[in-house]
């Protein structure tokens, strides 16, 4: 059954944001979680980017906030939101004053990189919402500029990327300093063990709202990998960037350096492209993103990490120069298109070492990808090996994967463990259709191994 948000017990101001930004109808994260958070509930959302949960905890945060209207107190905030990166930061601060544009909130964001001046005298009068990066926040209480004594809510957004990138101390940290009467919302695309304790620690009796997008994600994203040779990589993309079908494309490199001087190949073949990672300044990925945005550039290069913070509606390609080694990174990047339930295509380029990953990605989503095999610069020894695997077989010419990545995984040990994953959440066995579907528990979600994805990436 189809809700409306009048249903979920929204009040006529936000109703009316709602319509000006143009939404029609709750998504399922939405459907779930707006009426626990409004009855003051804890809560644990399992969600990627891309479901709505940012509309799903900041809809009821600004209802409740301005209903039981409180004058600020000095440098207090009375919900604080904690999410990893700037990127993610500034966009949620951009959806709270969408969706609070007849609520007058207080509201500021607070990342590093910048000058804390401006931040400092935004927070001197007290803020009814802080959207805060872990370490700035953290430098800020330092200096006695955030309080959190007088804390109502707390949101920990993206806790399995805070626990990739390193973040996970630092937020313990702030944690301790809120007061331990408070409501609680924590969100995850993945729910490693490292994650489910730390949710565990801080949530009092938390509903458990999952939604499994990545199933949606792979079937409303027409996909297609390309086998290639890895020294034809550069033209095969230059082709494909230059077929009228390709609108706004978001390629994945894996390295900063990769993603740099592809971006510079592609400008100097007058295909105008940016790229952004963690080496480059706010400013400078506040630029490429404004560009990309008004289609003054048409292809972004990122890295995995860079590429978490990038809400950009009509991406058409999301094209994988290189394939991930962790097949759940490939969910998340396709997810870049196909964005509130609109449809994209996925690219992926596979060279003779990248089958093993091609093979895993498979076996995750337990859909083949179609092959797109009429092109002059179709490698056939990789498509080779990839049906080599197939039949359970090894190929013997291919490098495994643990002389190129460090060791973390070989042929023998890890790509063969786990066949165990036809029980996983991210699969298409669930059956159903639709944006995202619930009631999936941790318990059911893919084991993420070592719930480390992140590690291995530069950002
Ligand atoms: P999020 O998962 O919060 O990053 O949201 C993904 C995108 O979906 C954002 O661009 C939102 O503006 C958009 N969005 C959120 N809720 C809805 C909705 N109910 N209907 C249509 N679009 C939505």
């Amino acid at each position: 059954m189809e809700m409306t948000f009048e249903e979920l017990g929204l009040d006529e101001p936000l109703l009316r944001a709602l319509r000006d930004e143009g939404y029609a109808k709750p998504t399922p994260i939405q459907e779930k979680a707006i009426p626990m958070v409004l009855a003051g509930r804890d809560l644990v959302g399992v969600a990627q980017t891309g479901t709505g949960k940012t509309a799903a905890f900041a809809l009821p945060i600004i209802q409740m906030l301005s209903k039981n209207k409180r004058s600020p107190v000095r440098w207090e905030a009375r919900c604080l939101i904690l999410t990893p990166t700037r990127e993610l930061a500034a966009q949620i601060g951009d959806s709270f004053r969408a969706y609070g544009r007849h609520a007058r909130l207080k509201q500021t964001v607070v990342f590093g990189g910048v000058g804390q001046n401006p931040q400092v005298n935004s927070l001197a009068k007290g803020v009814d919402v802080l959207i805060a990066t872990p370490g700035r926040l953290l430098d800020l209480m330092e200096q006695g500029f955030v309080k959190l004594g007088w804390l109502e809510i707390f949101v920990l957004d993206e806790a399995d990327r805070m626990l990739d990138m390193g973040f996970i101390r630092d937020v313990e940290r702030i944690i301790s300093a809120l007061p331990e009467k408070r409501q609680t919302l924590f969100f995850s695309a993945t729910m490693p063990s490292e994650v489910v304790r730390l949710s565990r620690r801080i949530l009092t009796d938390p509903v458990d709202v999952s939604v499994a997008p990545s199933a949606t994600t792979v079937e409303l994203v027409d996909q297609k990998v390309y086998f290639v040779d890895r020294n034809d990589k550069f033209e095969l993309l230059k082709q494909i960037l230059k077929s009228e079908q390709v609108g706004k494309a978001l390629v994945f490199a894996r390295t900063k350096h990769g993603a740099d001087r592809l971006a510079r190949q592609l400008s100097r073949d007058r295909i105008p492209t940016d790229a952004i990672h963690g080496n480059k300044s706010q400013g400078a990925r506040t630029v490429s993103m404004a560009n990309f945005r008004s289609g003054k550039t048409r292809v972004i290069i990122a890295t995995d990490l860079a590429a978490r913070g990038i809400d950009v509606d009509g991406i058409t390609h999301v094209i994988n120069y290189e394939l991930p080694h962790e097949p759940e990174t490939y969910i998340h990047r396709i997810g870049r298109t196909a964005r509130a339930g609109a449809s994209g295509s996925a690219v992926s380029f596979c060279d003779l070492d990248e089958t093993i990953y091609l093979h895993d990605i498979e076996r995750l989503t337990r859909q083949p990808i179609s092959v797109v095999e009429e092109h002059a610069l179709h490698s056939e020894i990789a498509h080779a090996a990839k049906r080599e695997l197939e039949a359970g077989r090894t190929p013997r010419n291919v490098n495994p994967p643990h002389k190129r990545s460090g060791g973390n995984r070989g042929f023998r040990g890890g790509s063969r463990q786990y066949g165990g994953r036809s029980q996983g959440g991210y699969g298409r066995s669930q059956g159903g259709a639709g944006h995202g579907r619930g009631g999936a528990s941790h318990a059911s979600r893919p084991p993420s191994r070592g719930g480390s994805y992140g590690r291995r990436y530069s950002r």
